[in-house]
């Protein structure tokens, strides 16, 4: 064998090569649609690499983006890997001191920022000292003090990719810790062809040259879950859907672009579902084959709902930290002539780990468990597109000593290997495909003079999958409201972190060893 390095580089030369003329759309804010194509988009990354070099970004570097899912992102996704440099991405919906930290914490020489987020920009640029800050705009005139974009490709000369290590840093994406500051998670380019190769597999995402590919999963969630590269790798068309991913705004763009495949979280597809039932006749969905949905449990009711409209929902598992996907539920042959419910009640698993990725789970002793679909312990994985450490040599305790990452999911593990999350040991509220601490909220509160303890609890919602309710013991003898609480939990928390509701208790109850059972916060008050 050649032994040739598996380098992201190879993808972008496979699209320039073999896609050239396959389409990348972008929707802009404006409602504007741009078309494009792999081959100029390959043809652009050369002449930004040359830019970027230029202005001195180096093998190693980071450059950091600030953008929606947009064509220049995708130029980013094959420029900067392939120049040796780190792409790392930047999720606009955190609280700008988390933002802060990030980059900070990545060491981002080169920002680029797409115009209609200068705004979230503006609320960290000053604590940190980006060597260079370029901004993409659609009117065509940067800011003062920044650089544009276009210009910065129209001037520059096309680089040649440099040979390159597989195991070197291609890209890096921060995750929410249980409790304290974001960590790092750093894909080297093997992991991500590996990751593109695989999620491409008819048993897996299935992506096909004859697919057109709508990723509403943003491109800062963990590489838009591989489907950029893998989109690029097979040939399918993209269609990129920039900031509008309410359900109208898909559904048109499914139906007007023929949309073969779509990705997100849940909530995306709620909302969806809601407005197809309304007007089933309004959109033409023909052409759409599946909708790939994951980042928080997809239930049984979203199943059943896509199903009347003659639409597949396909639920698949992943974390930031296996680049993401670690599992995909299809439904295997031997079910196919079960009946509806026994169908529903295995589509609505998280599924069988994708090939080269394994899996185990242990209980509380440290035993690995049975895969009988009964007994239960923490998810443990492995496999080449796992990380085996954070950013910074951080959260060592998520890594076992023999090699494999906790995820912190409870699951069960039917006998074929097919899993079932049932529960999460990471106190952690996901809402919209977004992470909130608890422990951090928990933390906040305390720190009120009016508060002597505070737990967080997610509780089901319809829309965002879950909310956080925080459950609060007043001291004696003091008065605090729940708006009093929300404000005070503003100072260092996004509005859409903060709880929608707030119990006062007289004391919380707590287990042997001194911890909140939450346990029980959540049957008393998750279905009030
Ligand atoms: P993130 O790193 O933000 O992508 O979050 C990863 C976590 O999201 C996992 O550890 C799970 O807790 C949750 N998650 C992802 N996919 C699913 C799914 N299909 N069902 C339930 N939870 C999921």
């Amino acid at each position: 064998m050649t032994g040739d390095q598996l380098t992201v580089t190879s993808i972008v030369e496979r699209a320039e090569k073999f896609h050239a003329d396959r389409e990348v759309v972008s929707r802009r804010s404006s409602g504007v649609t741009d078309r494009t194509t792999y081959g100029a988009c390959a043809r652009r990354a050369r002449r930004l690499a040359g830019a970027l070099s230029d202005l001195g970004v180096n093998e190693g570097d980071r450059v950091a983006t600030l953008l929606w899912n947009q064509s220049e992102h995708l130029e980013l996704y094959f420029a900067v890997p392939a120049m040796g440099a780190v792409i790392h991405t930047l999720n606009p919906r955190l609280f700008p001191d988390e933002l802060a930290f990030i980059v900070e914490d990545a060491e981002d020489s080169v920002i680029v920022v797409d115009e209609t987020l200068l705004e979230v920009f503006e609320t960290f640029r000053s604590t940190y000292d980006f060597t260079h800050i370029i901004v993409v705009t659609h009117t065509g005139r940067a800011p003062a003090g920044t650089l544009d974009y276009e210009s910065l490709v129209a001037g520059a000369e096309a680089a040649d990719w440099p040979a390159l290590d597989e195991n070197s840093a291609a890209a890096m994406c921060y995750t929410s810790g249980t409790t304290g500051r974001p960590k790092g998670v750093v894909y080297s380019h093997r992991a991500l062809v590996l990751h593109s190769l695989v999620a491409a597999l008819p048993d897996q995402l299935a992506v096909s040259a004859r697919d057109t590919v709508l990723p509403v999963v943003p491109m800062f969630h963990a590489n838009a879950w591989g489907l950029p590269y893998a989109a690029a790798l097979a040939g399918a068309r993209l269609v990129l859907p920039g900031p509008r991913v309410d359900a109208e705004s898909v559904l048109d763009l499914c139906s007007y672009e023929q949309v073969t495949m779509t990705a997100g979280v849940p909530t995306v597809w709620m909302a969806m579902l809601a407005a197809l039932d309304n007007e089933p006749e309004r959109w033409q969905l023909t052409e759409l084959d599946r909708l790939i949905v994951g980042g928080s449990a997809v239930p049984r009711a979203m199943f059943e709902g896509f199903d009347r409209h003659g639409l597949t929902v396909v639920q698949a598992w992943g974390m930031t930290e296996t680049a993401p996907l670690g599992a995909v539920c299809r439904l295997p042959s031997r079910l196919d002539q079960s009946n509806a419910d026994e169908q529903y009640n295995y589509r609505a698993r998280q599924g069988t780990a994708t090939p080269l990725f394994h899996i185990r789970a242990r209980d509380e002793d440290g035993n690995t468990i049975a895969w009988d679909d009964a007994a239960m312990g923490e998810l443990e994985v492995r496999g080449p597109w796992v990380a085996t450490g954070y950013h910074a040599g951080r959260g060592a305790d998520s890594f076992t000593a023999d090699g494999w990452f906790k995820t912190g999911d409870v699951v069960r593990i039917d006998p074929h290997g097919c899993i079932r999350i049932c529960d999460r040991s990471k106190d952690l509220v996901k809402s919209g495909g977004e992470w909130i601490s608890s422990v951090d909220l928990e933390n906040k509160l305390m720190s009120h003079p009016a508060v002597s303890q505070a737990a967080v609890i997610a509780v089901p919602d319809n829309r965002w999958g879950e909310r956080p309710l925080a459950v609060v013991a007043r001291r004696p003898g003091t008065e605090v409201s729940a708006d009093e609480l929300r404000a005070h939990l503003a100072q260092e928390f996004a509005k859409w972190q903060l709880p929608d509701r707030f119990e006062f208790v007289d004391a919380i109850p707590c287990t042997a060893t001194g911890k909140f059972k939450k346990t029980d916060l959540r049957t008393q008050f998750a279905t009030v």
